[in-house]
Formats: C-alpha cells, structure tokens, sequence
C-alpha cells in the first residue's frame, strides 16, 4: 500500500538524487578524489573571447536558463553542433574552460552516434553540455544546495519526470577539475557515460540498481573503442591477482566513497559479460526491465530468468568465471 503523505517528500528526494548523481566512471576518474579547495570565485575574461551568445540564444532556448546561472561566473562561450538526424547539440562554458570545450565539441558527434548505436534512436539525440569553472557553479548548474563531493567529476540532471513523457531540462554537467585534469580520452569516455543516462532516463527510475544504470553507461562508455581490458578495469585485475573477486553484483552503496572505482569496474564487467555471452539487444533489454522499476532479489530473479533464461546463481557463476579468466 502507497502511503500518500510520503509523496511529496518522495519527489523532492527525486530532485535530490538526481542533482547529484555520481558520475565517476571505470577511466581511471574514481582515483580523482581532490581536495575541494578551489574557492568559488568570479571568473572576469577578456570580451573578446566570448563567442557570439546573442546568435546562439536566439535559436535554442536551452541557453537561456544555463546563462542565467554561468553568468554571474563570467563571460560565456557557448558552440552548436550538429547531432544526430538534424538535431544540434550545444556546448557551454567559460574561456578559462576553452580546452576542454574545443574538446567537448569535436566529441558530441560522434559519442551521440555510439549512445544511438547501442541504444537505439529513441532518445533526443542532441545535449546541452555545460563545463563549470568552479564547485560552486558545477553545484549550481546541478542544482544541487550544497557542494557537490569533489570526486564527483561529472553528472547528468533532468526535471522530474512525468509519467508518460518525454524527460525535459536534461543536461550534462562537467566540473572545474574534470575539465582541467582529464585528458581529451577520458573527458570523451565521460561524455558518452553522461549522454548514455540521458538517453536512458526515459526507461529509468532513480531508485533502479546502480550496478545497472552504472554498468550500463560505463559499458557504453568503453564500447567500440579497443580499450584493453586491464585499463578499463584495472582495480578487478589488481583483484584477481590477490584472489579476490568479487562474487555478488555489486550494491548501492559501493557506487560511493573511496572504493567507488571497484563498484564501476565490477557492474562494467557485468554488461561486459552479459554483451559478449548473449548479444547486445539482450543486454539493452535487461537494462530496460531492471532500470524501469525498483527491483528486490526476486524482482531481478524474474527479470535474469525472462530476458536471460538463467537463475540468479547460475548468472553470477557464469559472470565470476568470465571474469576470472579474463582478469587473471
Ligand atoms: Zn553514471
């Protein structure tokens, strides 16, 4: 029974969650942990260097919200691109941040192309990315009302979403440190992580199993683009040398904190599995039926036995030993 008066509650913790979803990925970002000492400060360049924002503005309304908030933080550059079936994405950030927006914009493209590639057209096929220039605009452009946790090195958010439609207000956020520390490969891998949950938000409930909705956006992240198995999961292989895989898909809770890099490693491991032993429509359905609804062990038992035809030991038996001969 739905107790009513948790309702609005509910919704706000929705809000909540999505504001700060953790986006480290399997590319080396979890051993990003930084210290949060860059001070929000107001970033003042030189005119010349913002591109034209009044041209850009008049034909995509996207930017007017986003400029309200990176304003205050200094000139804006903000790029169009096009993406995918006549759709434009843009680009949006500071001069300071100019690097990683050159980098940014050559990429959209083509991580749109693998998102669509893996996913299917179904989805917008088109971003706003936004680059912050420091913690406290990467906190605002999250919306969120505090400090977002110096790891966290990108996100994606959107309004909440009404049952039967279309998500709105998504967007991909970079912060000030990912922008600055990450190489153009990994910012590039980042990107398609973040674009893989927009494209996805449709078919996902905030409160589906991580190793899923994380996998998932890791795997999409690595797919095609000849990355060797040790760099993308570099802690499982240190793992398996010590003797020490893990058994279990992974929990929440393993998604956070110091050791977040093993939880993304071990759910890419498990799409990774589940791609290679099956085939990629199967794996897409299994994200579908697990991701759309918050799942119990029975609930995912029904969901492996439907899609996959295997009992929940049968699959992590199967898993753990794909996992072994390739790690050890
Ligand atoms: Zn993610």
């Amino acid at each position: 029974m739905t107790d009513t008066s948790t309702r609005p509650r509910r919704r706000l913790e929705f809000c909540l969650t999505v504001t700060v979803v953790v986006a480290l990925t399997g590319l080396g970002i979890a051993s990003l942990v930084l210290p949060n000492t860059t001070l929000p400060q107001l970033r003042v360049g030189p005119a010349s260097t913002t591109d034209s924002i009044g041209e850009a503005e008049a034909v995509d309304p996207r930017l007017a919200e986003i400029q309200r908030i990176v304003e205050p933080f200094g000139p804006i550059i903000a790029r169009h691109v096009p993406t995918g079936d006549g759709r434009r994405s843009l680009i949006v950030g500071h001069p300071s941040q100019e690097m990683a927006i050159d980098t940014l914009e050559r990429e959209v493209a083509a991580a749109t192309e693998a998102v669509t590639a893996v996913w299917g057209p179904d989805w917008a096929q088109s971003a706003l990315v936004v680059v912050a220039s420091s913690p406290s605009e990467f906190a605002g452009l999250l919306r969120a009302t505090s400090l977002v946790p110096a790891e966290v090195a990108a996100a994606s958010v959107a309004d909440p979403i009404s049952p039967g439609h279309r998500p709105t207000g998504q967007r991909v956020v970079f912060s000030s440190e990912a922008a600055r520390r990450l190489t153009p490969e990994e910012l590039a891998g980042l990107l398609r992580h973040e674009l893989t949950h927009i494209a996805a938000r449709s078919r996902t409930v905030i409160d589906a199993p991580r190793w899923m909705l994380e996998g998932f956006a890791d795997y999409v992240a690595h797919h095609g683009r000849g990355h060797r198995f040790s760099d993308i999961v570099p802690t499982l292989v240190a793992r398996a040398r010590a003797g020490d895989l893990p058994h279990a898909l992974p929990t929440d809770a393993e998604f956070a904190g110091p050791d977040a890099a093993l939880g993304y490693e071990t759910a890419w491991s498990v799409c990774a599995f589940v791609a290679e032993k099956y085939d990629l429509p199967h794996l897409v359905q299994l994200y579908v039926r697990i991701a759309s609804a918050e799942q119990d062990p029975t609930s995912e038992d029904h969901v492996l036995r439907e899609v996959l035809g295997t009992t929940r030991s049968g699959f992590l038996a199967d898993w753990h030993a794909w996992l072994a001969a390739r790690a050890g």
